[in-house]
């Protein structure tokens, strides 16, 4: 029996019509041109971003219109104009509207709904059981506060019962395959090969936006199930072993990019971690991808709700620095190659992988003292894959202490030693990743050496005092006056 009264308001990042209450009549999508505020600051997301989220709407709605009888995709200045509109052509005053999954949209739409029962307009929110295998309520009723990241995926692991042998051990005996990942191959070919064409939605959208993308992430369900099966074909085998590696002319070496895909619901979670789970291939593979999506996706999410009232005014640091420009614009300006290379590649595609976000961009930014909320902004303007609450607990907690290390458990900082070990970038580089001290030093070196001198007392509560005590051996006034003078230059 279908229901006519209700109708369902549709969010960009609720994108597979599977999902949706298939008793109602009414659907609307409203795409909306309103300017975002986030954190006190207008938002201008990437153009990928807008481009997903428009031409994964029209696609849905089509569908829907396919099904039922009324679905509308509306472009309005604001949510609460579409929802007035469609309320006065249809005559309907229920709405419904699954939560939504980013906290500040949500806040904005119980705004809303207390303005429209003044209207007579009801607007009410169900659960969403889509996004995640644990819902928040859950996780608060097992945790007073987030335990430690791998606690936590322990307890999924045995919650889902995912590579899991019957008497509730870890298949194969370990919880942990870390000791055959993270490797670099100094010999490696690019295989990374999937191109997804444009279809007419996507064309429209890039008109809609006169824009021209270099690069097409899925948009419809069928287009992440052939993304999910190119991964698995092709690029799962190689994942564990490589997962760390970062080349020059290989963006995405054998990473999935099935974060958008995963984020704005064209695949579930679940689905995802079980045709993982269901393959033959090496454990350490397996298990490390699972870790990524059961452990560290939820975590974020979970972490994110546990600590949203104070995690926007935390600054553990007291990083200040503007970014500099070349963050913005006119990537190609950026004086070292590995966060040149990574930063035009984000311009262009609107991606990278989770390594050149962590050890590259978000290691410049701490060695450089730069203003951790001014990057989390950047980070969501400017990657297709990003939402609030995995954006902000990855850049704000994992990769730059602002929440005072209450997720890291480890510092994510390192020298150009590191970067050397792990890419090809210095095979492309003036800078030399061995020297500290001269005119070619790779300016990480000395960044490096100065933010261990500041931190001294965190690195020894992170029992890493071979690292402190390595500073005997370092002309750290040195390190300082190379590193004023190379901030100076960046502005
Ligand atoms: C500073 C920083 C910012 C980040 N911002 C985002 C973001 O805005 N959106 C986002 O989805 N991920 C973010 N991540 C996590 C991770 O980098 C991306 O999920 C990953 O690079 C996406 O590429 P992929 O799909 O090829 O991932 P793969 O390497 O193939 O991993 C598989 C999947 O695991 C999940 N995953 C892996 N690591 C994480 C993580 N730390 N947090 C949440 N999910 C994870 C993703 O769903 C991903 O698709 C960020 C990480 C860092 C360090």
């Amino acid at each position: 029996m279908q229901d006519d009264t209700i109708c369902q308001i549709i969010l960009y990042n609720q994108l597979w019509d599977q999902y949706l209450y298939t008793n109602y009549t009414h659907f609307i999508y409203i795409h909306n041109i309103w300017k975002i505020n986030f954190q006190g600051r207008e938002l201008h997301l990437n153009t990928n971003s807008k481009i997903i989220d428009y031409a994964g709407w029209k696609q849905c709605i089509d569908v829907l219109k396919e099904k039922w009888k009324i679905a509308e995709f509306l472009i309005e200045k604001s949510f609460i104009s579409g929802i007035r509109k469609y309320a006065q052509k249809h005559s309907v005053s229920q709405f419904v509207l699954i939560t939504p999954v980013e906290d500040y949209v949500h806040k904005n739409f119980i705004k809303i709904s207390r303005q429209l029962k003044e209207e007579g307009i009801t607007l009410t929110f169900t659960k969403d059981e889509h996004s995640f295998f644990l819902s928040h309520e859950d996780f608060k009723a097992q945790y007073k506060k987030p335990p430690i990241m791998e606690y936590f995926y322990r307890f999924m692991r045995k919650r889902e019962n995912i590579l899991m042998t019957e008497d509730g051990k870890p298949e194969w005996g370990e919880w942990n395959y870390d000791k055959e990942n993270r490797k670099f191959d100094r010999k490696h070919e690019r295989s990374w090969s999937f191109d997804i064409e444009k279809n007419d939605a996507w064309i429209e959208a890039e008109k809609y936006y006169n824009f021209h993308s270099k690069f097409v992430f899925p948009t419809n369900r069928s287009e992440a199930l052939e993304l999910l099966e190119y991964f698995l074909e092709n690029h799962l085998d190689n994942f564990g072993r490589l997962e760390d590696a970062m080349y020059q002319d290989d963006a995405y070496v054998h990473h999935s990019l099935l974060s958008s895909s995963i984020n704005y619901w064209l695949l579930t979670p679940s689905e995802v971690v079980k045709a993982v789970e269901a393959r033959d291939t090496a454990m350490n593979n397996k298990e490390w991808f699972i870790r990524q999506v059961l452990g560290w996706r939820e975590y974020m999410y979970h972490f994110f709700h546990s600590y949203k009232d104070t995690i926007y005014i935390e600054n553990f640091l007291n990083h200040t620095r503007p970014l500099p420009e070349y963050f913005w614009k006119d990537p190609e300006s950026c004086p070292i190659n590995s966060l040149r290379v990574t930063l035009e590649q984000v311009h262009k595609e609107n991606m990278s992988h989770h390594i050149q976000r962590l050890m590259i961009i978000g290691n410049f930014a701490l060695l450089c003292n730069l203003d951790p909320h001014e990057l989390n902004h950047w980070f969501f303007e400017y990657y297709t894959d990003a939402f609030e609450w995995v954006v902000t607990p990855n850049v704000l907690g994992m990769s730059q202490f602002a929440d005072g290390w209450k997720l890291a458990t480890k510092p994510y900082v390192a020298s150009a030693n590191y970067i050397h070990k792990m890419s090809d970038y210095y095979k492309h580089s003036d800078h030399n990743p061995k020297e500290k001290y001269t005119d070619d030093a790779c300016p990480f070196n000395y960044l490096y050496w100065c933010f261990v001198a500041d931190n001294k007392e965190t690195f020894e509560k992170w029992r890493q005092q071979f690292v402190v005590k390595n500073l005997e051996k370092i002309d750290i006034e040195k390190c300082r006056e190379l590193k004023e003078k190379f901030l100076k230059d960046q502005y």
